[in-house]
Order: C-alpha cells, then sequence, then structure tokens
C-alpha cells in the first residue's frame, strides 16, 4: 500500500488548561521535540464553567512555555477535528496520566475517528513525576489555602491565587 504521507508533521495538542499545570507543560515539550509543529488548542465552551477565560488561559499557557519555536497556541469553539482539518493537522494528541483517563480518551478517540478517520489520536503517557497533577487539584490546593509550587509553572502561581482569592472574598462579601 502506498504511503499518502508517511509523516506527521502537527500535531494539535487541544485541552482546557484552566490552568496549564506542569504536567501539560512537560507533554507540550516532549511532543514539541516529535513534531514539525505543535498547536496548543485552547478549547473555549459555554458549558464548561472555567476559573480563568480562553484569553488568559492562552496567555498563561503563553508565559509558561517561554521560547519553544515551533509551538503555537490557539483558541477555538467547536469540534477538536473541526480545528485540526482547518490547521491542515494531522494527529490529536493527549496525555494519558491514570486508569481512569484511558476509559474517557478511548471513547474521544475513537468519535474523532468516526468524524475524521484521516486524523489520527496519538496518547502520550504523564511522566511519572506529573502523573497526578491536575488543573482541578490545583485549583482545590489555592483554593484551601495550599502553596500550588511544584505542579504549576512559576508565572501562574500569581494569577491562580489573586482569581481564587478573589472569587472567595466575592463570596465572603455576599
Ligand atoms: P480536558 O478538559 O480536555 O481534559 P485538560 O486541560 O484537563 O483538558 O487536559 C488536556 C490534556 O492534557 C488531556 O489529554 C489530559 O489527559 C492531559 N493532562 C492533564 N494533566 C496532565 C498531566 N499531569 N500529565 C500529562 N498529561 C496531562
Amino acid at each position: 500500500m502506498k504511503t499518502k504521507n508517511p509523516i506527521f508533521r502537527r500535531a494539535i495538542y487541544p485541552g482546557s488548561f484552566d490552568p496549564i499545570t506542569l504536567g501539560h507543560v512537560d507533554i507540550i515539550r516532549r511532543i514539541s521535540a516529535l513534531y514539525e509543529e505543535v498547536v496548543v488548542l485552547v478549547a473555549q465552551s459555554n458549558d464548561k464553567i472555567s476559573l480563568f477565560t480562553a484569553v488568559e488561559r492562552r496567555q498563561l499557557i503563553k508565559k509558561s512555555l517561554g521560547n519553544l519555536p515551533n509551538v503555537r497556541i490557539e483558541i477555538f469553539e467547536g469540534l477538536t477535528v473541526d480545528f485540526v482539518k482547518k490547521e491542515k493537522g494531522q494527529v490529536i494528541v493527549r496525555g494519558l496520566r491514570a486508569v481512569t483517563d484511558f476509559e474517557y480518551e478511548v471513547s474521544q478517540a475513537n468519535i474523532n475517528r468516526q468524524l475524521n478517520p484521516e486524523i489520527e489520536t496519538v496518547l502520550v503517557f504523564a511522566s511519572p513525576e506529573y502523573y497526578f497533577i491536575s488543573s482541578r487539584a490545583v485549583k482545590e490546593v489555592v483554593k484551601n489555602g495550599g502553596d500550588p509550587k511544584g505542579l504549576v509553572p512559576a508565572q501562574v502561581i500569581g494569577p491562580l491565587k489573586t482569581k481564587l482569592q478573589k472569587n472567595v472574598s466575592r463570596g465572603k462579601n455576599k
């Protein structure tokens, strides 16, 4: 069989990134070494309540990554496969932490395959030092006065505390 396009060049890494964690940064760095270009897709969803707006999330990702010349960050509302097609990408990358991620990722990968069989989903294992980190857990830590150092990039700590403290004080004033 003749392979039409044997090399995957552009990978899309979609997620909420609310906010970006050291686990996300690790995945982005690792896949940026594998593909010509990586597009980090910040999902904008009207259904999902996020702590940071999509623009804020993009800004935090940008600050956290520093200089990675082949990484771009975009915001998109809609189906990931539509974004991948628009970007002429070939691969959706997802990170895999525990077994609990697996079931969700398999079903998501199969739905995307059904929607567009030309797009492959590639799962990348979380590094052992980061596999326990999730954006949700980080928010819980900060909300309860814990230190998020070692969980999120240094650039995220300030904005995270400001946001959650603001929310707490707003709640108290009610
Ligand atoms: P989503 O809401 O789409 O799951 P997330 O921002 O939570 O978005 O995660 C984006 C992707 O990064 C997912 O594939 C998720 O499994 C992966 N991921 C999240 N945290 C980590 C981590 N600590 N290490 C590796 N991958 C991770």
